[in-house]
């Protein structure tokens, strides 16, 4: 599973943008929502990462 760390991330749409599923959003709340069925599914299956790999500050995390 993918967690956000509200500490670190400064809300800069980087990982929504490189996410080839849209599986990311930005929400109004000022929190970045990763959808967990893409998370279970696509996410694993083909080891993407690319929101992991993109996130300036590493804010975004396997738990
Ligand atoms: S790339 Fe990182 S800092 Fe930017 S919105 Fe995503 S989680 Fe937050
Ligand atoms: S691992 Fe890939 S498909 Fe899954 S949320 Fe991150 S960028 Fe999107």
């Amino acid at each position: 599973m993918l967690s956000v760390d509200k500490k670190k991330c400064f809300y800069c749409g980087t990982c929504v943008a490189v996410c080839p599923q849209a599986a990311i959003e930005l929400l109004d709340t000022c929190e970045v929502a990763i959808d967990e069925g893409c998370v279970e599914y696509v996410c694993r299956k083909w080891n993407c990462r690319l929101c992991v790999k993109s996130c300036p500050v590493r804010a975004i995390y396997e738990v």
